[in-house]
């Protein structure tokens, strides 16, 4: 753990095994916290959080730009650990490295770029003068299947906003936090600025994250379920909160939409991270005009990608990352299955060439899927397409709104005031239209729903992290 500038081993000295998920094989071990970790961790950061938040934004942002230099000179070391440690292929964890490191450069630019206000009054001997101030304290849990960016997603700008943070990474992938900690801490970054709590057992950090007064903002990417519970306890201390939470993004193949060049489309987007990601499509609706040709190109192209470890060359998919992931995956298939769905390609666990000894669900068309089935309405996070077929347009917006999540939703058209009116009409924090990479450090990104709270990323990533100051002037 890093705590106060110092690697440091948990106060009882317990540790915990991490394993290649791919492998099944133990790759490092970590200190396993408890909380009196995460309470020495926040005593560090509140200790620094005066003297980081007097420095300048220039300074912070020199430090933000030196960390994102390193990350640029690590970028394989750190690719090849967060496939090790992760399961994505190599090419993936390059990119995941790539797209982590650019939030640090967006918000050193950023971090200049926070300025006040100099407000009229009704009054004419009165001015109003606005400005921006660090949160303080920031508590961050972050999740495993993005184990680099979802930091610097929350690093970033916290750290640009002048504010000192504790950071608790997932248990499945500590080892990519502490490679992006020692970036910072080779960067020069102060002790105490920022602190990482590793443990087994995230419940009981969590509890002192969302309990402890010097806590002034908690930050969480994860499960919906997760989120509610912390959102929750952090509410009733008053802290402020963004939660990043999970999704049900539809997938809308409109029938003046290219139906190949959508299919290309969707199998590029579904099998990404093997399906482990909460902009993931969950229900990809055709028009049934173009039926043939969607099921037929998506059905060929799932079958040619290869899954196995992301470290051997050609894998388009990798592992899950555990054995629930993996049997949640495999119910929701059969589910669909008994409930009449089809599966042309997939639709059962991956055992041979010694994939036994990792998590591998075969990469998954399911078509015939009606709202009867688990898969329409539960987020999958597995490599597992599910079609539905609709018949009228003026349907499909409602069909696709139809569900408590709102964080990504993609439409395939070639006509403009049809991709405006889906625009419009989807209730999503995120739409893909004619793409199916919506992301960037400079567009903000966050659901709505139950998809979460607050954006990250873009001028309003920032947001979360600071304070409006008022200064009333009578002349
Ligand atoms: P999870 O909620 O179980 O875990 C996420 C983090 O929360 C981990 O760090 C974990 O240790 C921690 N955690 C779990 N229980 C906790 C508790 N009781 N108290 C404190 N911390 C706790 O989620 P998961 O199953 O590991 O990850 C997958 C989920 O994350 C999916 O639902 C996915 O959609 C969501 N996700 C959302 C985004 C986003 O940006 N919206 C990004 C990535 C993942
Ligand atoms: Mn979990």
């Amino acid at each position: 753990m890093f705590i106060n500038g110092n690697w440091v081993d948990a106060a009882n000295g317990a540790t915990f095994e991490i394993t290649n998920p791919a492998t099944g094989d133990v790759i490092g071990e970590c200190p396993d916290g408890t909380a009196a970790d995460a309470i020495r961790a926040i005593d560090a950061a509140h200790a620094a959080q005066p003297q980081w938040g007097a420095t300048t934004a220039f300074s912070r942002a020199d430090l933000l730009m030196e960390a994102w230099r390193l990350m640029g000179e690590r970028a394989e070391p750190l690719a090849q650990l967060m496939t090790k440690e992760q399961g994505k292929p190599l090419k993936a964890s390059r990119n995941e490295v790539a797209y982590g490191a650019d939030f640090l450069r967006w918000f050193a630019e950023e971090a200049r770029r926070i300025t006040g206000q100099w407000l009229p009054s009704s009054r004419p001997d009165q001015r109003f003068l606005s400005v921006r101030t660090p949160v303080g304290v920031v508590a961050a849990i972050t999740p495993w299947n993005y184990p680099m960016s979802m930091l610097t997603r929350k690093m970033g700008p916290a750290l640009a906003a002048g504010c000192t943070l504790v950071l608790k990474p997932a248990e499945a992938t500590p080892l990519c936090a502490k490679a992006i900690f020692e970036c910072f801490h080779d960067a020069g970054i102060p002790d105490g600025v920022i602190n990482l709590v590793t443990t087994a057992n995230p419940e009981p950090i969590g509890d002192v994250f969302t309990s402890d007064p010097r806590v002034k903002k908690l930050t969480f990417t994860g499960s919906t379920a997760v989120g509610r519970v912390l959102a929750a306890k952090a509410g009733a201390n008053l802290q402020r909160v963004s939660v990043e939470l999970g999704g049900h993004a539809p997938f809308i193949v409109f029938p003046d939409a290219d139906p190949e060049h959508a299919a290309k489309g969707a199998t590029a987007l579904k099998f990404l991270n093997s399906g482990q990601a909460c902009i993931s499509p969950n229900r990809i609706y055709v028009h049934r005009d173009h039926a043939d040709v969607f099921i037929e190109t998506i059905v060929a192209r799932v079958a040619n990608v290869k899954a196995g470890n992301g470290a051997d060359d050609g894998i388009g998919v990798g592992p899950l990352v555990n054995e629930a992931a993996v049997a949640k995956v495999a119910a929701q298939v059969d589910d669909a299955r008994a409930n009449g769905a089809d599966v042309p390609v997939g639709g059962h666990r991956l055992t041979e060439h010694g994939l036994d000894r990792g998590h591998f669900y075969a990469p998954t068309v399911v078509t015939g899927v009606t709202s009867a089935m688990t898969i329409y309405r539960e987020e999958t996070f597995g490599p597992v397409a599910p079609i539905i077929l609709y018949d009228h347009v003026d349907e499909v917006i409602d069909l696709a709104n139809d569900t408590n999540y709102g964080l990504a939703a993609y439409v395939y058209t070639r006509d403009l005031s049809t991709a405006i009116r889906a625009m419009e009409g989807l209730r999503f924090g995120i739409i893909g239209i004619n793409d199916v990479n919506p992301t960037s450090a400079a567009a903000p990104f966050g659901g709505m729903n139950d998809s979460g709270l607050g954006r990250e990323g873009g001028h309003e990533g920032i947001d979360e992290y600071l304070e409006t100051k008022l200064a009333g002037i009578a002349l």
